[in-house]
């Protein structure tokens, strides 16, 4: 009988293993040993700000405005559908001069995709992103900033740079006010930092506070002698340094 039970258990330990490996294990070798993923910029007075799961015709704009008004270029990470809903925004995102990234088609969660699924994701995505604005987009982060590995090497193949983030002030559930954005971010605040924001999704009212604390966040951090460049600065600023 406990011979059984080993065999059984063995069985299930190989059946597994490839999932696991798939999915998690793919997320603790790219993630934890920084294997082509980048979640901060060089150790400059420097920071970067990245908008997730837009474009959104209510929340977009008004962030677009901001940014502007400050002076600040960003990156969007962009979902495919949501730019075939609203090409123009995504042509307003690019005409401001902001850099544009790959956030998947449909903003579906990898784990749960198998790798032709993954492929179509990642590559719906980019085309969408290029049909609307002319523009391939260097960047691709995955949803909830989970890959798998079909994702991950998927990208790499398309040339998009893997980003996540150093900073996520906004909470995945509970909505965090404007003030308290701002306030985080600058507190945490690092040369190099990433920081992941909003201009959809999350908690219903997070996109308005997001736009709501950019002025405070941008002036604060820039009182505490951060430069807020876009992301191809804050990486070419990293690849400068490693040819130096
Ligand atoms: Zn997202």
């Amino acid at each position: 009988m406990p011979d059984v039970l080993w065999t059984g258990l063995a069985a299930a330990a190989v059946a597994l293993a490839g999932p696991i490996a798939y999915t998690a294990g793919t997320q603790v070798v790219v993630s934890g040993l920084r294997l082509g993923v980048v979640k901060r910029g060089p150790a400059r007075p420097m920071v970067a700000l990245t908008f997730d799961d837009g474009p959104d015709p209510v929340h977009t704009p008004p962030i677009l405005d901001a940014l502007a008004a400050a002076g600040v270029r960003a990156a969007f990470f962009m979902v495919g559908r949501r730019v075939e809903a609203a090409p123009a925004l995504a042509r307003a995102v690019r005409a401001a001069g902001h850099d544009l990234g790959n956030h998947t088609y449909a903003h579906r969660h990898l784990w749960m995709l198998t790798p032709s699924a993954s492929i179509a994701e990642v590559d719906r995505g980019a085309a969408a992103v290029a049909e609307a604005t002319g523009t391939t987009p260097r960047y691709f982060r995955p949803p909830w900033g989970t890959f798998n590995w079909t994702a991950y090497v998927r990208a790499g193949q398309l040339n998009e740079a893997r980003i996540l983030w150093s900073i996520r002030p906004e909470g995945w559930l509970l909505p965090a006010p404007a003030s308290r954005l701002a306030s985080y971010v600058v507190r945490k605040a690092h040369p190099g930092a990433i920081i992941n924001l909003h201009d959809r999704g999350g908690h219903p009212s997070t996109p308005a506070a997001t736009c709501e604390a950019l002025p405070r966040m941008i002036a604060e951090l820039r009182d505490r002698g951060f430069e807020i460049v876009p992301l191809r600065v804050l990486l070419g600023a990293s690849e400068q340094k490693s040819a130096g």
